[in-house]
Parts: C-alpha cells; structure tokens; sequence
C-alpha cells in the first residue's frame, strides 16, 4: 500500500527549506505509484480471468457428447470435447458433409459415433419444436 503520511513528509521538507530530500522522497513515491498501478492491472486480468471462469461454469454445459455454451439464452456450439478437456479451449466445430470436424485439433466426429447419432437426433427434436402458423 502507498503511505500517505509520505505526502506530509514531502510537504514539510519542502517547508524547511530542503528541496533534494523532499525530491527523493516525491520520487520513491512516484516509483510506488508505478508498481501499484502495476499491481492493480495484473489484479484486473486475473479478476477478469475468474469472471470468464465463472461465466463458463455457470454456462457452459454437455449435452450428446459436446459443450454448449448458452450466451443471452442462444445455444452456441457444439464445441470440441478435445480441445476443452484437454486444453481448455472452446472450439467451434464445423460440418465437414457427413460429419462434424474440429479446425484446432483436427478430431473428426462422425454420424457413426454416439455423439453425433445423438446430435440428429437433439436436432429432429429441436424442428419437432417449432410451432407452424394457424392457417
Ligand atoms: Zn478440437
């Protein structure tokens, strides 16, 4: 912490005259001011780390063998089971054809695997949702 009874001691060594006592005194405390500031911006990221932490805790979830995450109440994803796990990365899959393909780490997941089986299937029952119009 920065000791502002420091302020006072510059200010009375100006007042009695000994101007090149109370400059480096103003100059240690300068050089405090710095590594706070210092201090405080690696405390920003690493509260800013913890939010995003919390965040995906509180909104990432598994579903078919995938991460999701629910942004605004919007299902993105399915992301890279993979990557997630083994590198905490959230990597968007995108369709290749037939099956769903991982840009990061190259993982293929086909319709043979359970995983997309059950992704087919989580997408017939999401159509299975919408509501047509009243003709
Ligand atoms: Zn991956």
């Amino acid at each position: 912490m920065l000791d502002y009874r420091r302020f006072k001691e510059i200010n009375d060594l100006f007042a009695q005259g000994q101007p090149e006592k109370a400059r480096r005194l103003l100059m240690e405390v300068q050089s405090r001011c710095i590594a706070l500031r210092d201090e405080m911006n690696m405390l920003k990221i690493r509260l800013q780390t913890f939010e995003d932490i919390l965040y995906l805790a509180q909104n990432l979830y598994e579903e078919s063998g995938f991460y999701w995450l629910k942004t605004a109440g919007v299902k993105q994803g399915p992301f890279c089971p993979h990557c997630y796990e083994h590198e905490g990365g959230l990597i968007r899959l995108e369709k290749s054809g037939h099956a769903l393909h991982c840009p990061c780490c190259d993982t293929r997941y086909t319709h043979t695997s359970p995983a997309c089986a059950d992704i087919k299937i989580d997408r017939q029952a999401h159509q299975a949702k919408i509501i047509p119009f009243a003709g």
